[in-house]
């Protein structure tokens, strides 16, 4: 019998921390966990899952306009905030529910507390006082949206969080940052009817994405009516006597809106967490320091997900925690697998994407071939709507490798799970060609650009 109450205490019951919950309990580990809000985490509870239901309420607005061109009359519409944020609060704690049930079905037993570490192996439950051990600890704790504290009056500011839970749909939104949760946030408020004002530091926004797709979807962001301010910043908020806001920016421009909404970036939720009581280590930005295998500077403390600022991906961080379960419970050392994440941006057009972008392959590989095809989707003819969709391969010249696949457009983000495969799976230029067109899509020009739009060589573009 051991000489601990469990095998393994999870602190935090997010997507990583209840799949490794879950995956040690399954193996007949003696398992709990805490969690000291709801179960499901920033993904289910307030990330991804409500984003999602969100982005098709905003995707309607479009297609009652496209809906003409099919012969469709749309009658008058109207829209009501209140009820789509009851109708996603419900399926939330539908959802919340599964995960609950889930865990309860493996065995594992849940806790609903905050949890602080007190030891290598102490854990302190706060809501009871109690002291428990465990032989491994892993820490799932996720993060949270900065709060950009050098912002003044940010404290008027809303993030995430709070956008999912407004009690009325702004008029006008201001919303800082250029990265995923700026962007998308800011199609869904632009596609709900809402005026919108993007103001990013950079050149471009989504900064690590391939070139071509930033431009691109910037074009079509402004084309359908938002205000996207690259090169500039806010300086201060200030709250009017009507309640409304001014967002002054660095640029001396000042906007008025009804809310402004920070989306720059999320740190670690290690304060007050007991790191340094149990010797774990954390970096600069408090996240927690771990090696290949999610170890900590403690031998028995893991920590897996946004937690340790690596990649701050739902699917990622489960595939840690699955690599976590494989190394200490299976005798099975797994290093998680970081090399060529698809991932995908649900803006309006969406993005979808995996491997290397242009500019990164151009510095990877002595010469390599852009095929790229810009084209009107089918579904746009008959609705007269002006946007395009663009596709683009990068293949590696001397292999013929497809290192990087990049798509704009509709149903772009399902399109990237597949990519995913034949990128990761290394697949050359000539086995696409060799898969048979499915028609009519617009999926089938990965199949049917069979000559390279443009070239590159050390870094320099010629012609093809
Ligand atoms: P990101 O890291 O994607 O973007 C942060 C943005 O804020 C960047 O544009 C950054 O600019 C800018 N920024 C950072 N600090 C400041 C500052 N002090 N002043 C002004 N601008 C600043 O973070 P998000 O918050 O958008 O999202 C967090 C993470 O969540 C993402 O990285 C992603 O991993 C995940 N996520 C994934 C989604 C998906 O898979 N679809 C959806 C939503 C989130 P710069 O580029 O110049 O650094």
């Amino acid at each position: 019998m051991s000489q601990y109450d469990y095998d393994l205490f999870v602190i935090g019951g997010g997507s990583g921390g209840v799949r490794a919950a879950r995956r040690a309990a399954l193996l007949g580990k003696r398992v709990a966990i805490a969690e000291e809000f709801r179960y499901g985490g920033t993904c289910v509870i307030r990330g991804c899952v409500p984003k999602k239901l969100l982005v098709y309420a905003s995707q309607f607005s479009e297609a009652f306009e496209d809906a003409r061109g099919y012969g469709w009359t749309v009658g008058e519409t109207s829209f009501s905030w209140e009820e789509l944020i009851a109708n996603k609060d419900r399926e939330i704690d539908r959802l919340e529910r599964v995960y609950r049930t889930n865990l309860d079905k493996a065995g594992v037993h849940t806790l609903e507390s905050r949890a602080v570490l007190e030891g290598p192996h102490e854990i302190r439950i706060l809501a009871t006082g109690k002291l428990v051990t465990a032989d491994r600890i892993v820490i799932a704790v996720g993060g949270r949206a900065n709060p950009h504290p050098g912002l003044e009056g940010a404290q008027h500011c809303i993030t995430s969080n709070e956008a999912f839970h407004l009690k009325r749909l702004p008029k006008s939104i201001v919303i800082l940052g250029g990265g995923y949760i700026a962007v998308e946030f800011a199609n869904i408020f632009l596609g709900l009817g809402c005026k919108v004002t993007l103001v990013y530091r950079g050149n471009e926004i989504l900064q690590g994405f391939d070139d071509d797709l930033r431009h691109e979807l910037h074009q079509a962001m402004v084309k359908k009516g938002m205000s996207v301010r690259c090169r500039d910043t806010l300086s201060k908020v200030v709250q009017k006597p009507d309640g409304r806001f001014e967002a002054h920016c660095q640029s001396g421009d000042i906007l008025d809106a009804d809310e402004v909404m920070l989306a720059i970036g999320r740190k670690a939720n290690t304060e007050n967490l007991g790191c340094a009581a149990a010797g774990v280590d954390l970096d600069d930005r408090g996240g927690v320091v771990v090696d290949d295998y999610s170890r900590s500077s403690v031998p028995n403390i893991y920590a897996i997900g946004d937690v340790t600022h690596r990649v701050q991906l739902t699917p990622v961080a489960i595939h840690e925690a699955m690599c976590f379960v494989e190394t200490e419970f299976r005798n099975n050392p797994t290093k998680p697998d970081y090399d060529t994440i698809p991932t995908a941006v649900f803006s309006q057009p969406e993005i979808g994407t995996v491997g290397l972008t242009e500019a990164q392959a151009a510095k990877a590989y002595e010469e390599v071939e852009i095929y790229r095809a810009s084209f009107k989707p089918m579904r746009h003819t008959l609705s007269g709507r002006d946007e395009r969709t663009l596709m683009k391969l990068v293949v590696d010249a001397a292999s013929q490798v497809v290192v990087g696949a990049h798509i704009l457009g509709p149903d772009a983000g399902e399109l990237a799970q597949v990519l995913g495969i034949c990128v990761k799976a290394g697949l050359t230029k000539a086995q696409y060609d060799a898969t048979m067109a499915v028609h009519p899509t617009a999926s089938e020009e990965l199949v049917t650009m069979y000559e390279p739009t443009y070239r590159l060589k050390r870094g320099e573009k010629i012609a093809a």
